[in-house]
Order: structure tokens, then C-alpha cells, then sequence
């Protein structure tokens, strides 16, 4: 998707810190990282919300793959938080979705 800067992420036309990549999802380091360890897991279709996801074998994906980096970055055990934003309300400010992974501290509830 043309505008899109996880797309370009995608295409390698915008550099990130790639943590995993396979035909169809990629995870990378988020930039402004909320938590000592904060990666991101993107489908490498462009699918704008989570209301217009339709594969659940691709959703999953982002689970597995979230948890898979987790443990490759040692803090799964320990624990982590899964936070996919949606629209407005969610706060979702990059339009092509995205699993959040947060961890490295101890998280705390409700979120903001
Ligand atoms: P959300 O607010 O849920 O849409 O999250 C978007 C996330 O993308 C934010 O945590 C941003 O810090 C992150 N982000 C935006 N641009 C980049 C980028 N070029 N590389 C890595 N993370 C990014």
C-alpha cells in the first residue's frame, strides 16, 4: 500500500530492526519503545484495522511469532503483554496492523 510506512518497512525502502521475517509476517523493534523490550509483529499483507482481518491462520501467526521472539529474547518466561490498537479509540495511529509485544518491566493495569 502506497503511504503506508509499514509497508515500506516491508519493501526495505524504510530501515527498522528486524527481529523474525517469513513469507508473511515480519516483527521489528518499535522506535519509540514504551517498555525496556517493545517489538512489533505486522502481517506483510497491508490489512488496515483489525476489523478487516479475515485469516485467522495469519492472525495467529502474529501470536506465535510474538511469543516465538519473546523466548528468543529471554523475557517470555517472565511475561509480556499482547496489544493490538484498533481504529481511533484504540489508539491506533499506523493504519496496517500490528501486534504490540511489551516486556522486560512489569506491566500494569487498566492501560491508559
Ligand atoms: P499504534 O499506536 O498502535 O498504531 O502503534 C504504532 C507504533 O508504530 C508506535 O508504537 C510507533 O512507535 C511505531 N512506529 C512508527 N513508525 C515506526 C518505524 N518507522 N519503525 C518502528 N516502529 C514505528
Amino acid at each position: 500500500m502506497k503511504n503506508c510506512i509499514f509497508c515500506s518497512i516491508i519493501k526495505g525502502d524504510i530501515s527498522a530492526e528486524i527481529l523474525y521475517s517469513d513469507d508473511r509476517v515480519l516483527a521489528f523493534t518499535d522506535v519509540n519503545a514504551q517498555a525496556p523490550e517493545h517489538f512489533l509483529v505486522i502481517p506483510k499483507e497491508h490489512i488496515a484495522t483489525a476489523n478487516d482481518a479475515t485469516d485467522e491462520s495469519l492472525m495467529g501467526s502474529l501470536s506465535i511469532t510474538a511469543a516465538k521472539v519473546a523466548k528468543e529474547r529471554g523475557f517470555a518466561e517472565k511475561g509480556y503483554r499482547l496489544v493490538m490498537n484498533c481504529n481511533n479509540d484504540g489508539g491506533q495511529t499506523v493504519s496496517h496492523i500490528h501486534l504490540h509485544c511489551l516486556g522486560g518491566r512489569q506491566m500494569t493495569w487498566p492501560p491508559g
